[in-house]
């Protein structure tokens, strides 16, 4: 067991349950707005408990500290996303995971290379940037 970095690090909610999409989604982005350094954002995620297990490498840390929540879309019971914009109005993709608990797998701002579009200008080849996700850069 690792002992908590402050008591606001906590992995149980109030009501004593295991996060709920919502829940780790405000907790991460606490955990966003205190972090100066991806590497910390990270290591502070592990050790709340919300980053899936091989995630990191598309988890952004971005400058923008506020962000709101456009919407919540819900594949089934064990993947979750949330629409999110800064306040520039860019709109960022969180993707959760439900393995035993909800935690993150990724926080990528929409391509700047399609738009989110995944093609590259109508060619039949995917975006280069994204590699025709339409969500961070490859
Ligand atoms: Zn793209």
């Amino acid at each position: 067991m690792h002992a908590p970095l402050s008591p606001s690090f906590s992995l149980a909610s109030p009501r004593g349950h295991s996060l709920d999409p919502p829940e780790v989604l405000a907790l991460f982005l606490e955990l966003h707005r205190r972090s100066q350094h991806r590497i910390y954002l990270l290591y502070v995620m592990r050790e709340s408990g919300i980053l899936a297990d091989g995630a990191g490498a598309e988890i952004y840390l971005v400058d923008d500290k506020k962000f709101e929540v456009v919407e919540q879309l819900a594949h089934d019971e064990c993947r979750c996303t949330f629409i999110l914009k800064d306040k520039m109005n860019w709109p960022y993709r969180m993707e959760l995971l439900k393995k035993g608990s909800w935690r993150v797998e990724s926080f990528q701002e929409q391509c700047v290379g399609c738009f989110g579009e995944g093609t590259d200008g109508g060619h039949d080849w995917g975006c280069g940037v994204c590699g025709g996700s339409g969500w961070g850069v490859l």
